[in-house]
């Protein structure tokens, strides 16, 4: 229920774009070797969600198995009880007509007594009065056995009553299993979403820390020295001609929803060339099978400051981690339905878009790759994140399109 609100909140916040995912300060090598062992530790513990998951539903399964038998019994016992009520009404009727004909019979007998007593004598009569004791008796008997099917008749009915409702609580029972099963299925397509997204952390995180260590980083330097990351002056619009489709800040008035990023859409469509918006470092791809699609993220050092772009829903990336890239450089394509069609053949776009765009971001410091779970240092990444609109002149959203850079 937990991660249903949770999932439901996150795609308030981003089905309509991106929000970037968790970043986390990286100060020093060692705290990338914190990063990567975390991210071992949450794949751990998606596989470890996985597997109980896998198991919850085979349990259901099984559940399921056992309800629709208990259904076919229930059925079976009705179908038996209404055969038996059959079969006694048969007998019910054959009795009747039996007890008619002995009732005939001493109906006939007695009235003629008299003429029997006188025709054949006392000991015919004998003989006659010991054949109505028998009739008589057997009359009772009848009338007993009458009762002893009625009562019958009723127990199966009640039989036939108690197995109905059993089949509709178990028929419900049945239901609420196969929603089980159903949500089951989602946490696991969920489940394995997000390993992929880990492993892809993984090997991002795991570049970079392979990227600094060639560049001669220690365990304990700062890296934005070692990694000696280019210089630049200014930022510059990513792409060379487009326009606002989302502007960074709330997306309604109780600011419940925020959009850490600028959603640009370029005049020449899906696949047209972004540009990294100052000379930098690359220090994530991640190739996304989830929300945001391929995300790349650059190192700056501007006058002074350290900063990260990220660009999402990307269709190429060009570049990898610890490449130096220029502000003249390309990076990577502008994505949308073909980047989707690889990864989300049914809805279109990935998760977090819907429609070709790229989500720009600049935030202070030096960041990493997005953890997939836990979420810890999303805070982080937002309270770093800074208007775009402060280094970059965009027109207003929606409001016509720019042309340089
Ligand atoms: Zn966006």
């Amino acid at each position: 229920m937990k991660r249903k609100l949770l999932l439901i909140s996150l795609c308030l916040l981003l089905c309509f774009s991106l929000i970037p995912l968790n970043h986390v300060s990286a100060k020093t090598l060692n705290d990338i070797y914190k990063e990567q062992s975390k991210l071992k530790q949450d794949r751990e513990d998606n596989i470890n969600r996985k597997n109980k998951t896998s198991s919850e539903i085979n349990k259901t399964k099984t559940d399921i198995t056992r309800s629709s038998n208990e259904i076919e019994q229930a059925q079976l016992g009705v179908i038996t009880a209404e055969k038996e009520i059959e079969a006694l009404n048969i007998k019910i009727k054959e009795k009747d007509l039996e007890i008619k004909e002995l009732i005939n019979f001493y109906q006939v007998s007695e009235g003629e007594s008299e003429y029997l007593e006188y025709a054949f004598g006392a000991r015919d009569f004998t003989d006659f009065i010991y054949r109505l004791a028998i009739v008589e008796q057997l009359s009772k008997y009848n009338d007993e056995k009458l009762k002893e099917m009625n009562n019958m008749i009723i127990q199966n009915e009640q039989k036939k009553v108690a197995l109905r409702q059993k089949e509709k609580d178990l028929k419900i029972k049945r239901e609420a299993l196969a929603y089980q099963l159903k949500d089951l299925g989602t946490q696991l397509k969920e489940l394995s979403d997000a390993s992929l997204d880990i492993n892809a952390e993984i090997k991002a995180v795991s570049d970079l820390i392979k990227a600094y260590e060639a560049m001669g980083c220690k365990k304990d330097d700062d890296i934005s020295v070692c990694a000696r990351t280019p210089l630049d002056t200014r930022f510059r619009r990513p792409i060379t001609a487009g326009r606002v489709t989302s502007n960074y800040g709330p997306r309604d008035l109780l600011g419940r929803t925020y959009h850490y990023g600028i959603d640009l859409v370029a005049s020449g469509g899906e696949g047209s060339p972004i540009y990294a918006a100052a000379n930098g470092r690359v220090a994530a791809t991640l190739p996304r099978q989830s929300c945001g699609g391929n995300m790349l993220f650059i190192h700056h050092y501007i006058n002074n400051k350290h900063y990260t772009t990220g660009y999402f829903h990307l269709l190429t990336m060009n570049v990898k981690v610890g490449d130096i890239v220029t502000n003249s450089q390309v990076i990577g394509t502008k994505g949308g339905y073909s980047t989707a069609t690889r990864y989300f053949p049914k809805t279109g776009y990935d998760r977090c878009t819907t429609g070709a765009h790229l989500h720009f971001s600049i935030a202070a410091g030096h960041y990493l790759g997005p953890p997939p779970s836990g979420f810890s240092g999303w805070g982080y990444w937002e309270a770093n994140n800074i208007n775009p609109r402060h280094f970059i002149n965009f027109p207003a959203e929606s409001g016509g399109y720019w042309s340089g850079r």
